[in-house]
């Protein structure tokens, strides 16, 4: 038979196998309260998101440039001229 601890946050009675203890706060912690105030993980960096639409590449020298859709901009490959 497991010993049941009260949690301090919400009352519930957790198996003490099952109970955190939160240090800061010197308080039983069950686990529900504490998915709520542990430290999160920080979020991974995202990746920079690339615009594929705003990037061609020149089909003859495989250069790639920027290029503006709304505007047709350049008309030709900048390092070929092609
Ligand atoms: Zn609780
Ligand atoms: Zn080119």
């Amino acid at each position: 038979m497991e010993n049941n601890v009260k949690c301090d946050k919400c009352g519930n009675s957790v198996p003490a196998s099952k109970i955190k203890i939160d240090l800061k706060h010197k308080e039983y912690v069950c686990p529900d309260c504490w998915a709520g105030i542990a430290p999160k993980p920080q979020p991974k960096p995202q990746a920079p998101v690339v615009d594929n639409r705003a990037t061609k590449q020149c089909t003859f020298c495989m250069y790639k440039y920027k290029f503006d859709y709304d505007r047709n901009y350049p008309p030709k490959c900048p390092y070929c001229n092609h």
